[in-house]
């Protein structure tokens, strides 16, 4: 093909690119309320589209794909667009944490592969600036890709993933780290010795990925999948910087920032320095810690009605909602018993702790999507010294971000900071059974003399106390 030819498609490429760039953008900036978030998503999911047909264009016009390739590529492309829409579609809204773990795990492994494939196919020496930014591809992809699996399986609860352990974690963090950085040096100084080095660049990384993650547990998560959200978009990026794609940087730095910003915002709200995230310095606490003798008091039973009775007869109420509103769907049910408390003349609001449920953000999602106002959902630090003043706390399927162990050391939630529900005068908990939150541990709440526990289904608990509520105000 003509010179000038290559050149035309090249910078026809370069502006779809481009605008496939800021439809990421103009996307993300609709995602910002949940009215406009799906009109976000179609944005940004169009700006993807043309941005896969450009490249398929470019590899056709200049030549650059056999047929074989482009069975290879059409099937894949049918595979995963298969597979996508159907994940998306059928997970359960409560089960989206781990498919957001899954898809960080594909992005990561792609990215990783580009950058690879970008290190060992070019006839002539990548120069260093290409070294650097597909070796960061290579190596934050592939930590990446192994993390986010082993999170994927944590946050699905299976057994064998949950109880891994690691002897010596943080060695291991040490030791793999430190294998992957020579491994990446020495590809940026020895380009001609290229297979080895990013073979051994990328077998290291996955180890890191995998002793990274393993042992981490408890109420460390969350910080965890912010961290790995952000190495997702870091190594597209750096994919993207090594094949030159402006919307793949574009994308990844989107992604990469985003993480970032989120991680920190976790490393801080769970009290945890981000660095240690890295080192693997946290995670620790016996799931077994206070669990010997099990907490002080015992549990007391109540019943709907007379939760009711508490709501009516309440000046101030807050609402505790945690993972099991959302596994139980009732946040339609929790907004309408809030409507209808207020319409009482009772104060009512929600106190939303950080890593409530199972990513970052959840309860506000869900309580927007139960058009409950902005303003009556209230952050930890200030919904904490409230607690005092309110004649009951409702908790709604909330257990480790309620637990009062978290105040002393040597649990799996110690100084993760929590919602001070036990201050508040009386304390009603709604859950199935005795089950244990994420960390796996008892809640010392539930055993306090001012606390009592309404057993049974979260949607089911919420429309008998309606019922409840609606007889008593008649
Ligand atoms: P938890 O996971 O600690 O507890 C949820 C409780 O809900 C369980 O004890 C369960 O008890 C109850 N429950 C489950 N289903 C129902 C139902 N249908 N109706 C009523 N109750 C139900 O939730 P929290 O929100 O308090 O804490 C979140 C935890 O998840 C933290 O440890 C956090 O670190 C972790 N995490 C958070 C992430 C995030 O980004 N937000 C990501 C990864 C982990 P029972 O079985 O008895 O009903």
């Amino acid at each position: 093909m003509a010179t000038e030819t290559i050149g035309a498609i090249d910078i026809v490429a370069w502006f779809v690119y481009l605008f496939s760039a800021v439809m990421f953008v103009v996307g993300l900036h609709y995602m910002n309320s949940p009215k406009t978030a799906r009109k976000g998503n179609m944005i940004s999911a169009f700006g993807m589209v043309v941005a896969v047909l450009m490249a398929f264009i470019v590899l056709f016009a200049k030549g650059f794909v056999s047929t074989v390739a482009v069975v290879i590529l059409v099937v894949g492309i049918a595979i995963g667009a298969i597979a996508g829409v159907v994940s998306a579609k059928k997970v359960k809204m409560t089960d989206m944490p781990q498919l957001v773990s899954v898809f960080n795990t594909v992005g990561g492994g792609a990215a990783a592969l580009v950058a690879l494939n970008d290190i060992l196919t070019k006839a002539e020496t990548p120069d260093i600036v290409v070294l650097i930014t597909a070796g960061l591809g290579v190596v934050i992809g592939s930590v990446t890709f192994t993390g986010s699996l082993v999170a994927a399986g944590k946050l699905q609860g299976l057994k064998f993933m949950r109880k891994l352990t690691l002897p010596a974690k943080g060695v291991w963090n040490v030791v793999f780290i430190a294998l992957t950085l020579i491994a990446f040096v020495m590809l940026c100084v020895q380009p001609e010795q290229r297979l080895l080095w990013s073979v051994l660049a990328t077998v290291f990384a996955l180890c890191y990925g995998l002793v990274f993650v393993i042992p981490i547990g408890g109420a460390d998560m969350p910080v965890v999948i912010s961290v790995l959200n952000a190495c997702t978009g870091t190594a597209v990026a750096m994919s993207g910087l090594a094949i030159d794609n402006v919307a793949l940087i574009v994308a990844g730095a989107l992604v990469g920032s985003a993480g970032v910003t989120l991680s920190i915002l976790m490393a801080q709200a769970m009290n945890r320095p981000l660095l240690s995230v890295l080192a693997g310095g946290f995670g620790g606490g016996s799931s077994a810690a206070g669990d010997a003798e099990g907490p002080e008091g015992t549990m007391k039973e109540t019943t709907a009605d007379d939760v009711a009775v508490q709501l009516v007869y309440a000046e101030k109420v807050i609402f505790v909602p945690g993972f099991g509103l959302a596994q139980a769907q009732a946040q339609r049910e929790l907004a309408d018993l809030g409507e209808l408390l207020k319409g009482h003349g009772v104060e009512v609001s929600y106190a939303i702790h950080p890593v409530a449920g199972r990513m970052p953000g959840h309860m506000n999602v869900l309580l927007a999507e139960a058009n409950v106002p902005y303003e009556e959902l209230v952050d930890l630090d200030d919904i904490n010294p409230q607690f005092s003043s309110a004649n009951v706390a409702l908790v709604v399927g909330a257990n480790d971000v309620t637990n009062p162990a978290a105040r002393r050391p040597g649990t799996p939630v110690s100084g993760m900071p929590i919602l001070d529900v036990d201050m508040a005068q009386n304390v009603v908990v709604m859950k199935r059974g005795r089950g244990k939150g994420y960390a796996g541990i008892e809640n010392e709440l539930y055993f306090k003399d001012n606390s009592q526990m309404l057993f049974g289904d979260a949607k089911a608990g919420l429309q008998t106390v309606i019922a409840a509520v609606k007889e008593l105000i008649a």
